[in-house]
């Protein structure tokens, strides 16, 4: 027994190895992914849904892993959040988005300028430097604040929500507006919409999905649309992905949305040709 016990206790230690070498493999990938600009920001237009002209884009980061090859967020953000590398990730993204937008919007003098909506980890809204940051970001690239608009979850409301809204009220006095993203999934709070003066509400894509084959989607999508129009927000559907769901929308009045029935996430080269 005792025999199989130290067995056990090895085996478990070797599966420990391993998974500490593993992120200990990541970390060092990730710090010279960081180094090397290894990150690519793709673009997913975001679209009036009444006129079909294009409102503006959301960043979405993707890795360029030299053995991997090209790795969707999912395999790296929780990963770049727990070591910490998320806010260093998180402004190289920013910075070339808006540099990017900006050159976008310096061809389009006649037409209302394209907005670019970056996400921000948690992790920055209680930190001190988000506001001095965002503000060399704009006079380094030369994008107007309006142009900018910052997505946020539920759960970086719910750590320092005193701090997260000093944070939230600088953003706003430098002209920068918010959007509450995943809506409806976290641990909404009808009056974080109020407290925090968020401007658009990203409607997740999981009640999209479903509003055509389930009521109660329906409702839910239906009453979020209500609610964002007698609050004076903009609701932004999220994974819009057939011609049925876009009627829908329309429908109830929903002004913004973005998913692949208009366009997948795209690299800024595949971007311009379709505007
Ligand atoms: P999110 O902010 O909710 O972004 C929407 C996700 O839905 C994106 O996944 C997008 O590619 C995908 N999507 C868009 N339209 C459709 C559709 O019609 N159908 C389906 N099935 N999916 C659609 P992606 O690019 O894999 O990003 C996943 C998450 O990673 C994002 O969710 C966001 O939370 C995070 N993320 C992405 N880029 C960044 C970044 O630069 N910084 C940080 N902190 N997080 C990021
Ligand atoms: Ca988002
Ligand atoms: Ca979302
Ligand atoms: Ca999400």
């Amino acid at each position: 027994a005792k025999t199989l016990g130290r067995g056990r206790y090895e085996v478990f230690n070797e599966t420990m190895r391993e998974q500490v070498r593993f992120i200990q493999k990541l970390e060092s990938d990730l710090r010279r992914a960081l180094e090397r600009k290894e990150f690519q920001v793709y673009y997913q237009p975001i679209v009036n849904l009444q006129t079909s002209a294009i409102h503006g884009f959301e960043a979405l980061v993707r890795w360029n892993h030299p053995q991997r090859g090209l790795l969707t967020p999912g395999h790296f953000i929780p990963i770049a959040e727990e070591i910490g590398l998320i806010t260093q990730l998180d402004w190289q993204v920013i910075q070339e988005a808006c540099q990017q937008v900006y050159r976008w919007n310096e061809n389009r003098k006649n037409r209302p300028p394209f907005v670019i909506s970056v996400n921000l980890s948690a992790k920055h809204f209680t930190e001190d430097n988000l506001v001095e940051q965002v503000t060399k970001i704009l006079n380094e690239t030369g994008l107007e604040s309006p142009c900018l608009k910052i997505e946020m979850t539920e759960t970086a409301l719910l750590e320092e929500p005193e701090k997260v809204a000093v944070t939230i009220s600088q953003l706003k006095s430098i002209g920068i507006g918010l959007s509450l993203d995943d809506f409806g999934t976290g641990y909404s709070s009808l009056s974080y919409l109020h407290r925090f003066s968020v401007d658009n509400l990203k409607l997740d894509m999981s009640f999209i999905q479903t509003m055509n084959s389930e009521p109660q989607s329906f409702e839910i999508v239906r009453t979020m649309i209500v609610l964002a129009h007698a609050l004076n927000i903009n609701a932004i559907a999220e994974g819009i992905e057939t011609a049925e769901q876009l009627n829908t929308l329309q429908h109830l009045d929903c002004p913004l949305g973005q998913g692949y029935y208009f366009s997948k996430p795209l690299p800024a080269e595949n971007i311009q040709q379709i505007f």
